[in-house]
């Protein structure tokens, strides 16, 4: 029997239903692992807190999308000096619906890292099929010369001068992609392979029933054992309360994203006696340089992320050519009143690297006052200066691409003038309060380990003080991955649905 979409507006009254699984989150995560075990046979119903949107009636307006695709309008941040702002999706599809499309697997460094850790059976080796298999299913291939755009073009030249290796970034997307920019607005060509494009179907097909407008709110357990979910149907314009909804189950898969999934565990007051729940938050410091250019490039044609710049990976900094748009690019310019008009009056001749720093700071994901994710995260000097390198090497990139000037996202030298003021400020030291930043990978917050002390869930995803209770997205990973992380979760998501279909169910 076909599933079904039920979304929070046709429920009259409270809901009580059985399924052999209930998946927390429809993202990266959640989506993978409910096709992949309703492939195998199993009852699955997956519970929402975010509404239903399809291309068709994806919002008209930025500012509409913020409000109706991301969690609290995309501007959740943390609290400490600087406050980095985290947008993360909040819809049926999770981020998937509105991140850039970037993929990669991930770096034998951070294998390297994991393995000193004591991780084992998660090596390049042993995620091959999964990654084989996801890669598939997503259609991830290298950015089309046709949709590069200027933006990507004129940095592959500049990083070509300096004799770094410029390549295409691999993308999830299909033929529809022109190349529009829209990625993080929702993709309306349908090219951009967000859950809800193919795994979310696959899962109806195969009788998945996932509830819409439906926020768990805790893990129902009894004798150690997960047993089910409880949670509210919510009014989705108000966040009210509207209705319960009680989901009785064998197993239990929380995939709420690194930010919802421990609150959900701390408000449970489970799994924690390691006291490492919502811990060890990693977030992928993002910045950008800015280049103005004499000539036109129009960088908002083209695919919003192309181009990856990857010579500085052991530094722990990766530079992809990423542009956006006004309501995203002009925020990141440094000025006020006139000065600053006449630079975003230049926005035809802006071209961008944006800059992301694999953190060694880290933070914390506690339960807010109103019982939402509150995190904490202390930015360190070491990341400051990582982060400063990266904007020097990103603003040499523009110099020798031809820009007359650069635009960086710090407070120390918001502009650069010439090749030979970037050399200026190598020595300056620049305190972490004196970076804007934003970041959009958080994860972390229910690690995976092999010591029961120092992590939440074991090396099968399932928490060491919960049985059948498990987590599959961005809250396992032990570290920073230093790569965008939604392919490793995809990946994650269908090693973990094998493992309960195989040994659980
Ligand atoms: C603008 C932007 C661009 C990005 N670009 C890229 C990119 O190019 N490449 C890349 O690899 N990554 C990118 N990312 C990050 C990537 O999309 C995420 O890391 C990934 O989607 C996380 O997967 P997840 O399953 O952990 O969480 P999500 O995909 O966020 O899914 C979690 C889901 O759980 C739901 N949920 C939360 N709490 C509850 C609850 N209590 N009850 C029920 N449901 C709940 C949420 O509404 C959400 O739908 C980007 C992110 C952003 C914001």
């Amino acid at each position: 029997m076909a599933g079904e979409i039920i979304e929070g507006k046709v429920i009259k009254s409270a809901v009580s239903e059985k399924a052999e699984v209930c998946v927390i989150g429809s993202g990266a995560g959640g989506a993978v692992v409910a096709k992949e075990l309703a492939e195998k046979g199993a009852r699955v119903l997956v519970l929402e807190e975010g509404g239903a949107y399809f291309s068709k009636d994806f919002p008209k307006t930025i500012k509409e999308c913020f409000m109706k695709l991301y969690r609290n309008q995309g501007f959740d941040s943390t609290v400490g000096i600087p406050t980095v702002i985290v947008p993360t999706g909040k819809c049926l599809g999770g981020t998937t619906v509105v991140n850039m499309g970037t993929c990669f697997r991930l770096p034998e460094q951070t294998h390297k890292k994991w393995e000193e850790l004591g991780i084992t059976g998660w090596s390049s080796k042993d995620l091959e099929p999964y990654y084989q298999k996801v890669e598939k299913i997503m259609s991830v291939q290298p950015v089309k010369p046709e949709v590069m755009g200027k933006n990507g073009e004129i940095i592959a030249e500049g990083a070509k001068r300096l004799g770094y290796h410029p390549k295409p970034l691999l993308r999830n997307v299909n033929d529809n992609c022109k190349g529009c920019g829209n990625c993080s607005y929702g993709c309306r060509e349908n090219a951009k392979q967000a859950m809800i494009l193919n795994y979310i179907p696959m899962a109806l097909e195969k009788g998945v029933k996932f509830y819409c407008d439906a926020k768990a709110e805790l893990i129902i357990t009894e004798d150690g054992r997960a047993m089910g979910v409880h949670g509210s149907i919510r009014d989705r314009e108000t966040g009210n309360f509207r209705h319960h909804i009680e989901i009785s189950a064998d197993v239990v898969v929380l995939c709420a994203g690194a930010l919802s999934s421990p609150v959900v565990l701390l408000k449970s007051k489970i799994a924690n006696s390691s006291g490492q729940v919502g811990k060890n938050l990693k977030l992928h410091l993002c910045s950008r340089a800015t280049g103005v250019f004499d000539q036109i490039i129009d960088g908002y044609k083209g695919v919003g992320q192309s181009l990856l710049i990857d010579d500085f990976a052991e530094l722990g900094i990766m530079l992809e050519a990423t542009f956006t748009g006004p309501a995203t690019e002009f925020p990141g310019i440094a000025g006020f009143g006139k000065e600053l008009w006449e630079e975003c009056k230049k926005f035809r001749n802006l071209a961008t690297i944006g800059i992301m720093v694999s953190d060694t700071s880290s933070g914390r994901v506690s339960v807010g006052p109103e019982g939402e994710p509150m995190m904490t995260y202390s930015f360190n000097q070491k990341d400051a200066d990582t982060l400063k390198k990266a904007l020097l090497i990103a603003s040499r990139i523009l110099f020798a691409s031809g820009a007359k000037k650069v635009l960086t996202t710090t407070a120390c030298f918001p502009k650069i003038n010439s090749p030979v003021e970037v050399e200026k400020f190598q020595d300056l030291k620049v305190h972490p309060s004196q970076f804007t930043t934003m970041a959009f990978h958080p994860m972390g917050t229910c690690r995976m380990g092999v010591n029961k002390k120092k992590s939440v869930v074991d090396l099968n995803l399932e928490c060491w003080e919960m049985k059948n209770l498990f987590i599959a997205d961005a809250s396992v990973f032990p570290t920073s991955l230093g790569v965008n992380p939604q392919e490793t979760i995809w990946a994650f998501a269908t090693r973990c649905a094998e493992h309960i279909s195989k040994n659980v169910l």
